[in-house]
């Protein structure tokens, strides 16, 4: 964002507005994280802000500050309908595409309020007036915490404030250590905790508080794991019936790619969620150095993310998905092999 577009946004903000603030669909601790941090920022600088979820959000993240306070899209259209039509500004966060929102694209896309996107992910659509979109970020909530220091105000950020971005950077940093984590994240981390955001509490707030069926289901889970080791690739499945078995609720499976990744001389890590009511099976993607996943989902799997982490989807069968994955493989061959 350059200076000029800084100096209209304060403008901006310098009186009163209608906003709303929506992350993507099925959203993460950063979507949680940064839209509620934004949410509670605005709300200290006296405007009128609501946070619109497309659907429900994980169990691990329902103690953040103000998460009781969002209205989700599938639950209330109508009123959300209303809001988003009424809003002076949209910002729209973790996401740079309408579609991403699920059954919020259209409604978005005919709103007139003026849209500011803040994002970290590859390849933004075009449809907002402010766009702070930087790939090299770690997270949507390092982005705010910048955000609100562009406009000077980040004497506002209060230990409420600070626990939601620290969510977000902890999520999706993969607690400080994935390779988007820089010094710079944690100068902003180190001042977060100071501003009163409580680590050791966060952590355990969303690490450690599992209950027993969703170890179960991991157990489940690591005992599908399948190795395809001249590939460097390993793959994870869940039925729809294995989800039910451990009574899955949402956010259960979070997480569980990675654990493919952690085995020695792994490059690409995916799991396939089966979802019966949607009718999809749900793709997740890591990998490690260059190897992009964001590419690979683009291209096979109708989604796309970052370059070691990403999501898309597949209207098949579990198996049928599972073969096409294997079958893809090999014209990844030298690239794999090469890392
Ligand atoms: P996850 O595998 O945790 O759902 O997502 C990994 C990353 O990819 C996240 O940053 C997420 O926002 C992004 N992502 C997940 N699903 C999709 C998708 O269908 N399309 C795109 N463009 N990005 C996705
Ligand atoms: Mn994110």
């Amino acid at each position: 964002m350059n200076t000029e577009e800084i100096a209209s946004i304060k403008q901006l903000l310098f009186t009163k507005k209608k906003i709303v603030i929506v992350p993507h669909k099925n959203p993460d601790g950063d979507a949680v994280g940064s839209t509620l941090a934004l949410y509670h920022y605005l709300i200290k600088s006296n405007h009128d802000a609501v946070v619109i979820v497309p659907n429900d959000f994980p169990e691990f993240l329902k103690w953040l500050p103000g998460e009781n306070s969002i209205i989700r899209y599938d639950a209330q259209t109508e009123t959300c309908n209303s809001l988003i039509n009424a809003a002076d500004i949209i910002f729209t966060l973790d996401f740079n595409a309408f579609h991403r929102t699920g059954n919020m694209e259209p409604v978005l896309t005919e709103s007139k309020g003026l849209k500011i996107m803040i994002d970290h992910h590859q390849a933004p659509d075009d449809y907002a007036t402010y766009m702070f979109s930087d790939v090299a970020m770690s997270s949507t909530c390092e982005m705010v915490y910048h955000f609100i220091d562009m406009l000077e105000d980040t004497g506002k950020i209060d230990a409420t404030i600070a626990t939601c971005l620290y969510v977000g950077i902890m999520t999706d940093t993969g607690s400080f250590r994935f390779k988007s984590t820089t010094s710079t994240t944690h100068k902003i981390v180190a001042e977060l905790i100071d501003k009163g955001a409580n680590n050791t509490e966060i952590h355990n707030n969303v690490y450690d508080t599992n209950g027993y069926e969703r170890l179960q289901l991991l157990g489940c889970a690591l005992n599908n794991l399948k190795v395809i080791p001249e590939y460097k690739t390993a793959y994870i499945s869940l039925s729809q019936e294995e989800l039910h078995r451990f009574n899955y609720k949402k956010g259960d499976t979070e997480g569980v790619v990675n654990y493919g990744l952690s085995l020695n001389n792994v490059v690409l890590a995916a799991i396939f969620i089966e979802d019966k009511q949607e009718g999809i099976i749900k793709i997740s993607l890591r990998s490690k150095g260059n190897f992009s996943v964001n590419e690979l989902s683009r291209t096979h799997f109708n989604g796309g993310g970052h370059t070691n982490a990403a999501g898309g989807k597949s209207y098949e069968s579990l198996n049928n998905t599972i073969e096409k994955f294997i079958s893809i493989l090999p014209s990844y061959n030298k690239a794999l092999n090469d890392e």
